[in-house]
This record gives structure tokens, C-alpha cells and sequence, in this order.
């Protein structure tokens, strides 16, 4: 959507100005800060529709802004796209699994740059379901306040952590999220991250929905989505 605030945390100026001005271009209206401090600062007070964060920073770096944007409530439901360095796949996935929705690696199309922008908004516009609505995939229906899943109407038995791992990803479908991820929306904050008890579990949930588990997707290197 036109004119919506759009914050860019990026220190080297030429890179800055391109972004500004392919989002300006756009009918964005966006803003360039070159530190991380002044980037939290500013998405604390201004809560941006959207953060380009630049991942190599000066002082506060963009992975640490990223973090601590996504573990405030009051800002950890601005989306935020990484900048990444072209072909730094560990720097992508540290983004990830600090809390980034998505990244563009420098150099970029401004093409790409306006389309992961579009997206990324899309998906948040989409409110996430409330507890009472029923979560429609394909043939998988999903009732989070009852804790019911079906497939083509037929009941299918799941165990607590099973259910919520599905509803957590069916609720924003085609979506990648890490094991790190998940794990924390399934067991809360305080449960130990482990990758492999993500793996178990998905594979639990894949053998229940029988061949509508294949929408249940293995994102090699990240982690794993609900198709859409
Ligand atoms: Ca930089």
C-alpha cells in the first residue's frame, strides 16, 4: 500500500539512497538511519510499517537490532528484511533465526527490492487467525480452539505439541520458519531449542495428514513451511 513508513538502517549512504529512492519511487515513504542505535530508536518511536536492516553494521550490529526489535512487544510484529551480503548463506540463516522475515542480498534489483517490500507487507497485512476461526489448507481444516484438525472432513488425532506446531505454521502459510523458530512457539521461550525434536515432530505430523502431509514442506538449510 502506498505512502506506508518505511525505515532503512544502512551506513553506507550510496546503498541508502538507492533504497530511498526505488521506495520513494514506489509511493513508499521511507527513512535512512546509519546506526544500528539510531535504527531501534527510531522503529521504537516511529513503528514503521517495515525495517530494511542492514545486516553489516558500525557498533550495534544488524543481527543484535533484529533481535532485540523482534524480543520487544512493542516492536516484534514489525517485519523486518535483512540485508545480506550476495552469497553469505550462514548470514542469511543467522537472520532467520534472529527474528528476520525475509532478505535481499546487495547488490539488488531495485525489481527485487520492490517485490520482497510488496510481500512482506501482504503477509502481515493478513491477520493471523484468531483462536475461534478455523485455519483452511487445501483438505487440511485446522481448529485451534478445539484443538481439531481434519483432512477432507475426516478427524485426524494429534498430540498437543503436534497440533500446535501445524497450527503455528499453517497460520501464515508459505512463511519459512527456522527448528528455532518453531520450537519457540511451540514450547514457549524457556523450553531448550532442539532442532532434531522439530525434525520428529514434523515427521509425526506428515505421517497423520497422510498425502496432505506434502504440504508440510522441508526448506533445505532453514527450516520448514506450510504450502499454500
Ligand atoms: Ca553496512
Amino acid at each position: 500500500m502506498a505512502g506506508e513508513n518505511i525505515l532503512i538502517v544502512e551506513d553506507e549512504e550510496d546503498i541508502a539512497e538507492l533504497l530511498e529512492y526505488n521506495l520513494q519511487r514506489q509511493g513508499y515513504a521511507p527513512r535512512a538511519v546509519g546506526t544500528g542505535e539510531d535504527g531501534l530508536e527510531a522503529t521504537r518511536d516511529e513503528a514503521p510499517a517495515l525495517v530494511l536492516l542492514d545486516l553489516m553494521l558500525p557498533g550495534l550490529g544488524g543481527l543484535e537490532v533484529c533481535r532485540r526489535l523482534k524480543a520487544d512487544p512493542a516492536t516484534a510484529a514489525i517485519p523486518v528484511i535483512m540485508l545480506t551480503a550476495k552469497g553469505e548463506e550462514e548470514d542469511i540463516i543467522a537472520g532467520f533465526e534472529a527474528g528476520a522475515d525475509d532478505y535481499i542480498t546487495k547488490p539488488f534489483r531495485p525489481q527485487i527490492l520492490v517485490a520482497r517490500v510488496q510481500a512482506v507487507l501482504r503477509r502481515g497485512a493478513a491477520a493471523r487467525p484468531e483462536a475461534g476461526q478455523t485455519i483452511s489448507l487445501g483438505s487440511i481444516s485446522i481448529h485451534p480452539g478445539r484443538f481439531e484438525v481434519s483432512v477432507d472432513g475426516e478427524p485426524v488425532p494429534m498430540t498437543r505439541t503436534e497440533f500446535r506446531l501445524l497450527s503455528f505454521l499453517a497460520s501464515r502459510p508459505g512463511w519459512v520458519f527456522t527448528r528455532g523458530q518453531i520450537v519457540r512457539a511451540v514450547h514457549g521461550d524457556d523450553y531448550p531449542v532442539t532442532g532434531r525434536s522439530v525434525d520428529v515432530q514434523v515427521a509425526a505430523v506428515r505421517r497423520k495428514l497422510g498425502i496432505a502431509g506434502d504440504l508440510l514442506q522441508t526448506v533445505r538449510g532453514v527450516g520448514y513451511k506450510m504450502g499454500d
